[in-house]
């Protein structure tokens, strides 16, 4: 017979098994595709290039153009100045980028590499920019490195003196997808607010097929715009997580006062973004806003009986996933394990506050988890739904449970980065994948005479 024993889960300090999160420059390499005219550049050997662009271009399906130092043994032992010196004026003289976002690796911080005094040496062709920021992987996750890009740039960019982006406000969409971009600029415009959103996916990384092929496609920040970030009024930083460093390092050098809030995921969430909106514009919030978000709550009442009590474990990228577990105890599922692969203990925190707010005992947060982890705790107490990136799909399919992929990265489908999961349309979007996922596992269990069916 089956031993049904519930194993001990061992805590592990030093190990990860198939870990929840990926390394440093995967992020950075994104932020910088959020710029115009930018070419994103890893210093360090071609294979930690090629890896980071393949996860980006897949989970897209867009190409994801970067650059590289191209490490060989020689770079590795005496230092990577001549290669990166190399390649920045190889880079500018065929690719014609306006700017190059270099990224460290690995390799080039276990050696040292002092890249801001290498960009202090180059010949940088006149009118052309190069910023940098480190990215040592054996730290932190992905968001860490997406923060640490975003911090480059500002450093190396902003000018104080800059004026023209007064009584426009700053807004950090944090890690989304080029369709959450969108839904984000949507609803500041429908408030009222003219904005600089940085970094700026939409256009890039979600261009639409015109039949040629543009190196640097129109979307993105421009460099006048992040030059100007310092002079903004005011600053929204979505994504408590991810977007809290660069928020802070604005308000911090350059005094722009700032607002963090939660990514706006679901009907919570998406109201402080909008009360935060009509804090800087002063303007009411329109029709069509209190329609969508009225039809979001009538989907969440209407689809109750289908999704109240079920339990879920949601893992990913720590602001996603915090607003994916605020969606679900909206809907009313339990979000039994919450956890992300991103070493950050205020993620922890921040979920088990939404435990509390909702009244939910028995539940789990945890960063710097893993996937193994939570497979473990699966087997010992299942959940009735797994929401999360396309590493649950072992998980999924070896426990049998419903999957809804969500977050980054999403390998096996398509479409999902042109579609919000932000803003109450996104709430709509969410809600209805995650009760059809529920209501098809019903059908499939259940008897043919217990089969509903809507005539
Ligand atoms: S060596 Fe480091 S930077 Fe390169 S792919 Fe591996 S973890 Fe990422």
């Amino acid at each position: 017979m089956l031993d049904m024993t519930p194993v001990k889960v061992a805590e592990r300090k030093a190990l990860r098994i198939n870990p929840c999160k990926t390394c440093q420059p995967v992020g950075a390499m994104y932020c910088a595709l959020g710029v115009r005219s930018c070419m994103p550049h890893s210093h360090g050997s071609q294979g930690c290039c090629s890896y980071h662009r393949t996860v980006l271009s897949r989970h897209f399906k867009e190409p994801a153009i970067a650059s590289s130092s191209s490490f060989t043994e020689g770079a590795s032992v005496f230092g990577g100045r001549s290669n990166v010196s190399t390649a920045v004026k190889n880079v500018f003289d065929i690719y014609a980028p306006d700017i190059i976002a270099i990224h460290t690796t690995c390799l080039s911080e276990t050696i040292g590499d002092d890249v801001k005094s290498y960009i202090m040496d180059m010949e940088i062709p006149e009118g052309k920019q190069v910023v940098h920021c480190n990215t040592p992987s054996y730290v932190g996750s992905h968001i860490n490195g997406f923060s640490n890009m975003m911090m480059g740039f500002m450093d190396y960019l902003i000018d104080p003196a800059d004026g023209s982006a007064a009584g426009k406000t700053a807004l950090f969409p944090g890690w989304v997808n080029p369709g959450d971009v969108r839904e984000i600029k949507r609803i500041a415009g429908l408030m009222g607010a003219e904005c600089i959103c940085f970094p700026d996916h939409s256009g890039v990384l979600d261009a639409p097929m015109t039949g040629k092929y543009e190196l640097y496609p129109d979307g993105g920040t421009t460099l006048p715009e992040i030059r100007a970030l310092g002079g903004c009024s005011q600053l929204i930083a979505l994504g408590e997580i991810t977007s809290a460093p660069p928020a802070q390092l604005l308000t911090k050098k350059w005094h722009v006062p700032e607002v963090l809030l939660p990514t706006p995921v679901g009907v919570a969430f998406t109201d402080r973004y909008i009360l935060a909106l009509r804090q800087c514009t002063k303007r009411e919030v329109p029709r069509a806003l209190e329609e969508q978000r009225g039809q979001l709550v009538d989907l969440m009442l209407d689809a109750h009986a289908y999704t109240s009590g079920k339990t879920a474990a949601i893992f990913g990228d720590p602001d996603i996933v915090i607003g994916m577990t605020s969606l679900c105890l909206e809907m009313g599922l339990v979000p039994k394990y919450v956890i992300t692969g991103t070493p950050r203990e205020e993620f922890g925190v921040k979920v088990n506050a939404l435990f509390d707010a909702y009244h939910v005992t028995g539940c789990r947060a945890k960063a710097n988890a893993d996937l193994f982890e939570l497979h473990q705790w699966i087997k010992n107490e299942p959940v009735d739904l797994l929401i999360g990136s396309t590493y649950g799909k072992q998980i999924a399919k070896a426990e049998d449970i419903p999957f809804v992929r969500v977050g980054f990265p999403v390998l096996d489908r398509y479409g999902g980065t042109l579609l919000p999961v932000v803003g109450y349309v996104g709430g709509i979007r969410m809600a209805e994948k995650i009760t059809d996922a529920l209501m098809d596992r019903r059908d499939r269990d259940a008897a043919d005479e217990d089969l509903e069916i809507v005539m």
